[in-house]
């Protein structure tokens, strides 16, 4: 059975390791020094070097042993800022910062639950199904492990993200697609006392382009917003050039293409209007996550997560994850909620409850996928 004193002790060991993005190099090092110790081989990629971080992606793969589809299980390393010096504090059995800090349950809740869940698989040595494990980094700064990493390393089709501020039993199976916007609009510099009828306002032009726009809540399924506007030189120059940063975001991949064409048709407009010009550029900041309930992979972690005495619920969120990359190369990838709450914040925190439920799930998850009939293997699940 999963320990709970061994699950709350090393997830106060990771949160007091400080893990900002790109700068993961202690956490992968420690995660990758439990791995070894399961006896597994640990690879590590070099998205750091690309990324300029000071660590990679860290992997491995327990092989199966019975039968059941692969599946692999994934959370980063790093956090947000503040995170120097964590001091985890325990109340009532749950785990706060001291206050100075995030506490960093984001992601290293989902760490623990893997790391629990492998030292399960060798402990109860029952047949099991091929299970893999990716812990990314930087995620917060835009999902950069995850899109970097190579997924041609893993022989499963299918696997989950434990990465959502949901309660544990939720599992998010929707979430927008995201599209990055900038626009760069060049107006005419000219001095704004002797001879301002000889400028063009970048200003002006953007203020035009933005009071057009549709933004904010499109419809239920998108959003749109512009972010930052930078431009400008001084109050007595007429403004030459204005750079703006916006997204747009939909669960309609259609609705998504219309409202990036829209945007970038209000910033050319704009500029032509006013003889200015307008260099508009869109990415794909992260593809669209779109499972069906029927899906094996949903399937699988709502029939494991029955199986614990779990209600399973199944959502939509507004933002992205790494499961929205794994989704985009064509694994299907639920991310679970983990029950971390406030996240982001000073006033993370999470009951120590919740990280012993979710090493059950994914133990009960890697069992119901190596059983045929979905039946009792009691020494998973011996009662306390
Ligand atoms: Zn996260």
């Amino acid at each position: 059975m999963v320990q709970r004193e061994r699950i709350v002790r090393e997830f106060i060991k990771l949160c007091s390791i400080s893990s900002p993005g790109g700068r993961e190099r202690k956490i992968a090092d420690q995660v990758k020094t439990v791995l070894v110790d399961l006896g597994l081989e640990v690879e590590e990629d070099a998205v750091g070097v690309v990324t300029g971080g000071n660590a990679g992606n860290v992997f491995a793969r327990v092989n199966g042993t019975g039968p059941g589809p692969a599946l692999f299980f994934s959370a980063h390393l790093d956090t947000v800022n503040p995170c120097d010096q964590v001091v985890p504090v325990v109340k009532e059995a749950v785990v706060y910062s001291d206050g100075t800090t995030i506490l960093g349950a984001d992601d290293k809740a989902g760490i623990v639950a893997i790391l629990e869940m492998l030292r399960m698989l060798k402990e109860i040595n029952q047949p099991h199904p091929t299970v893999e494990v990716i812990f990314t980094v930087q995620e917060e700064g835009g999902l950069k492990g995850a899109k970097a990493f190579d997924t041609g390393w893993l022989t499963a089709q299918m696997g989950y993200v434990l990465d959502s501020s949901g309660p544990v039993g939720s599992m998010v199976i929707q979430g927008p697609a995201h599209n990055g916007i900038e626009a760069l609009l060049h107006g005419q510099a000219a001095h704004a006392g002797v001879c301002p009828e000889e400028g063009i306002s970048a200003v002006k032009v953007a203020a035009r382009a933005i009071n057009r726009m549709r933004l904010g809540r499109i419809d239920p399924e998108t959003t749109a917003n512009i972010g930052t506007i930078n431009g400008g030189t001084a109050a007595n120059v007429v403004p030459e050039r204005v750079l703006i940063k916006g997204e747009a975001r939909s669960l309609d991949p259609q609705k998504l293409v219309k409202q990036t064409a829209h945007m970038v048709a209000c910033f050319e407009q704009a500029a032509q209007e006013m003889g200015a010009k307008a260099e508009v550029t869109t990415f794909l900041e992260y593809p669209g996550l779109r499972l069906d309930p029927t899906e094996p992979v949903v399937a699988l972690a709502v029939q494991a997560a029955t199986a614990i005495g779990l209600e399973p619920r199944l959502e939509s969120t507004g933002g992205g994850s790494d499961a929205n990359v794994f989704n985009g190369a064509g694994l299907p990838t639920v991310n679970f909620g983990i029950g971390m709450q406030k996240v982001h914040t000073l006033k993370e925190h999470i009951a120590i409850r919740d990280l012993e439920t979710m090493a059950r799930l994914l133990c009960s998850i890697v069992r119901q996928a190596g059983s045929e009939n979905g039946g009792g293997d009691a020494a998973w699940f011996r009662k306390e």
